[in-house]
């Protein structure tokens, strides 16, 4: 589903309560996208910003292990300090990390084919990414953590080069790779 980056109708989740951690990738070329995005969401000034390269091929690679621990160090900062109760995911098209982390297979073209395969590669990935987080927030609870703290809802979008957002999984989807 299409999404718009900048009016808030049209998008299929309920609005953040509170604040919100927002994982993007580094791309230059789309920095005022995403802010344009999160200001739609009624979220200026209200989101932390994480970025790695790839978004979440970034965190999830093994390439560079370290970066995994960085993210859910950095998660636990914001949901104590900001009062996190959204993580979004954004991913991107036409993301150069793909390349870089999995090798040059990995660069989709512009075909039907080309795009449909890209979108299935991101949403894989941020999947992965999301289901962890669940987890974590999961063995923060276990562990004695509030329980209010540590309910959060991960919402993934990919974005393509225009700025136009869609969602990557709708609410409640597992799928399976
Ligand atoms: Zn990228």
């Amino acid at each position: 589903m299409e999404i718009h980056r900048r009016l808030p109708e049209r998008r299929p989740y309920p609005a953040p309560r509170k604040n919100v951690l927002l994982l993007s990738c580094m791309d230059l070329r789309l920095i005022d996208d995403i802010c344009e995005f999160m200001e739609g969401d009624n979220l200026a000034n209200r989101y932390d910003q994480l970025v790695f390269a790839g978004a979440a091929l970034g965190v999830m690679q093994p390439r560079h292990a370290a970066w995994r621990d960085v993210f859910f160090q950095h998660l636990d900062v914001a949901v104590q300090l900001h009062e996190i109760r959204d993580v979004y995911i954004m991913e991107h098209r036409n993301c150069g990390a793909y390349t870089h982390f999995l090798g040059p297979e990995f660069e989709y073209s512009d075909s039907p084919k080309g795009q449909m395969t890209e979108e299935e590669e991101h949403r894989k990935y941020a999947q992965s990414l999301r289901d962890a987080i669940i987890q974590h927030c999961a063995e923060r609870r276990d562990s004695g953590g509030d329980p209010e703290l540590w309910s959060i809802n991960v919402r993934c979008f990919l974005m393509d080069l225009r700025g136009s957002v869609k969602m990557l999984i709708p609410e409640g989807e597992n799928y399976d790779f």
